[in-house]
């Protein structure tokens, strides 16, 4: 690694702290900097041309005059980028790169498109996360972070800019690979490890980079929780053959990439007294406290569990044995948003303070009484409302619709805090697929087919996103109308769960490939479940007019309800296709 920064941590950590102070103390002149700043570079491109805005930087004409929008709307724009037309559409930079979101549109990622010097954004962004940290756990400079990063496989578009999600383009940049020291970035696993493309190769290698250097760990992480909890179950199914390699010095040979190799060995060294220590911990059978066990001077575990991540707090919680879960960000494909500036708080009480120099916030009010849908401005909303965001980058999107639901919870200065409250519309989610109830719908729909020369149909339906196991799978109840005449064999079922798998995102499918999601499960119901159901939900107040079916459920006494009438249960019998796109 380059040569050390002069700056002390500490000089450093206060300059980004009185950065942070600046920035919350005057966030509407900074929005408005910010506005101006994209409207005028990117004056002549030509979809603000179409939209009319001729030039014109203020915030009052940008909002008379361009339309709120969602990916569809910009898709055909997206699409000619795509394909190679490198004239200023969006942007008047050139676009470097699209990065697949998460987020799908018609079942295949979205791709947001991306300029250079954003990556000094997201940079920024990071740099800000361990001086807030350092304020409430001291010493962190002292040790390494354990991280399980990983890079996805990458496509180029028909017209020749690489395709990847947003974190692999940054894992693989300068801003990344060639980071000065720094000991808040000195994480025990090495680029190479973090860069190889082979997810198994990838992983082992940070398990034993991270096992080797156990007592100089201090923060472990990955970036959501279901990532993390992946790692230890990969060390659970994997520990005999890490010790191996721990007491031998020696490392396995199926760890084949050169580069990543020489890294590795650059740290393992014979040490039987590591091992032995890990395979008496390892072999006790139990998983609670694994993380103290193995890694004793670990503070906090990093990770995010806020919006749906939340399901898997209680496994962390007993891998960790209650050690604090640190949510530290929050940031998308479309931009990076903010930091938590609270970051040992528990985590429903999580808030993000958006960065008002990302890029320009607006915040489009839900539930409101009134007909009001106007936009408001970072500096305008108010406490306790919810709000969806709609942001417009220095990369070329113009009030674009993130999707994300947050509710303000309190402000820094002038700054608003916002709890992360869901993505709209997903009922779903395992790791990083977000399935909503049409794409749930669909599915099922299509699956239902299988039934059909049976004289059998799909009366009811629900599902559950099952996070007991790892990896946590999707839980389909069927309830079905079906004679009996003619008995239908359990492997149409197991059919029934691919198609459904096969119908499902290139999100879902590819986490599927990669093992982050189980089998999809399908549990037949006894007739006369679903009516209990609502008889439940009635007896819970629910109106007997209004009552609809839940398209998934989360309430325990509800799952139990559903457990407790089961006919059978089958599982999707292989991986769905999937092409990596
Ligand atoms: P992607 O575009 O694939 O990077 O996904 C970005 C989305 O992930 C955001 O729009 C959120 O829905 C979700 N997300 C990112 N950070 C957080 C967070 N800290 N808490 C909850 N959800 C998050």
């Amino acid at each position: 690694m380059p040569e050390a920064p002069k700056e002390s941590v500490a000089e450093n950590n206060k300059k980004k702290l009185e950065f942070i102070e600046d920035i919350t103390s005057n966030p509407d002149h900074i929005q408005k900097q910010v506005l101006s700043e994209i409207l005028s570079r990117n004056a002549h491109v030509e979809y603000l041309s179409r939209h009319g805005l001729n030039g014109h930087t203020d915030r009052e004409t940008f909002k008379k005059t361009m339309p709120v929008v969602s990916y569809e709307d910009i898709l055909p724009d997206i699409n000619r980028i795509a394909l190679g037309d490198t004239s200023p559409i969006l942007c008047s930079h050139p676009i470097s790169e699209f990065l697949t979101s998460s987020g799908t549109s018609a079942g295949e990622r979205k791709m947001m498109p991306t300029i250079e010097e954003e990556l000094v954004r997201r940079s920024l962004l990071y740099s800000l996360l361990m001086p807030v940290m350092s304020q409430f756990v001291q010493g962190l400079d002292k040790g390494k972070g354990m991280y399980f990063l990983f890079i996805k496989c990458e496509t180029k578009t028909p017209g020749g800019l690489p395709a990847r999600p947003v974190l692999t383009s940054y894992y693989k940049s300068s801003h990344f690979k060639d980071r000065p020291y720094d000991p808040y970035t000195n994480y025990t696993s090495p680029n190479e490890a973090i860069l190889c493309p082979d997810s198994y190769q990838s992983m082992y290698s940070q398990m034993l980079c991270g096992l080797c250097q156990r007592t100089e760990v201090l923060r472990v992480g990955a970036v959501f929780a279901s990532g993390f909890i992946r790692a230890i179950r990969f060390l659970e199914n994997h520990w005999s053959i890490l010790c191996h390699d721990i007491r031998t010095g020696t490392l396995n040979p199926l760890i084949t990439d050169p580069p990543l190799r020489e890294a590795v060995m650059r740290i393992l060294k014979p040490d039987p007294e590591t091992a032995g220590l890990v395979e008496l911990e390892c072999g006790k059978g139990s998983w609670q406290g694994i993380i103290t066990r193995l890694w004793p001077n670990t503070k906090y575990v990093d990770v995010i569990v806020t919006g749906t991540m939340s399901q898997y707090i209680p496994t962390l919680d007993n891998y960790s044995n209650g050690l604090p879960l640190v949510c530290t960000m929050y940031a998308s494909s479309e931009c990076y948003f903010g930091v938590n500036l609270n970051p040992l708080c528990t985590p429903s009480d999580v808030s993000y303070t958006l960065i008002p120099t990302m890029a320009y916030f607006e915040f489009l009010p839900l539930h409101t009484s009134n007909d009001d849908n106007e936009l408001l401005d970072l500096v305008n909303v108010k406490q306790g409302q919810d709000y969806e965001l709609v942001v417009t980058t220095y990369a070329g999107l113009y009030r674009y619709r993130v999707g994300d639901v947050l509710r303000v919870a309190g402000f820094k200065n002038k700054a608003p805090q916002f709890n992360f409250i869901c993505r709209k519309n997903v009922v779903l989610s395992i790791d990083s697929d977000k399935t909503d109830e049409v794409e749930l719908q669909t599915a099922v729909q299509a699956a239902a087919g299988h039934l059909e020369p049976f004289g059998a149909s799909l009366a009811e339906y629900t599902s559950y996103a099952d996070t007991s196991g790892i990896p946590g799978h999707y839980v389909l109840y069927w309830e079905l109308i079906h004679s009996g005449a003619i008995p239908i064999p359990p492997s149409v079922f197991e059919d029934c769960c691919l198609t459904m798998e096969e119908s499902l995102s290139s999100v879902y499918r590819q986490n599927r490939a990669y093992e982050a999601i189980g089998p999809l499960e399908i549990r037949i119901v006894e007739g006369g479940t679903f009516d209990k159901l609502m008889d439940y939900a009635i007896s819970l107040g629910a109106s007997i007019n209004q009552y609809k079916t839940p398209r998934c459920v989360k309430f325990a006494p509800i799952v139990d309800l559903l457990n407790s009438r089961l006919a059978s249960s089958s599982f999707s019998p292989k991986c769905p296709k999937y092409a990596a796109v």
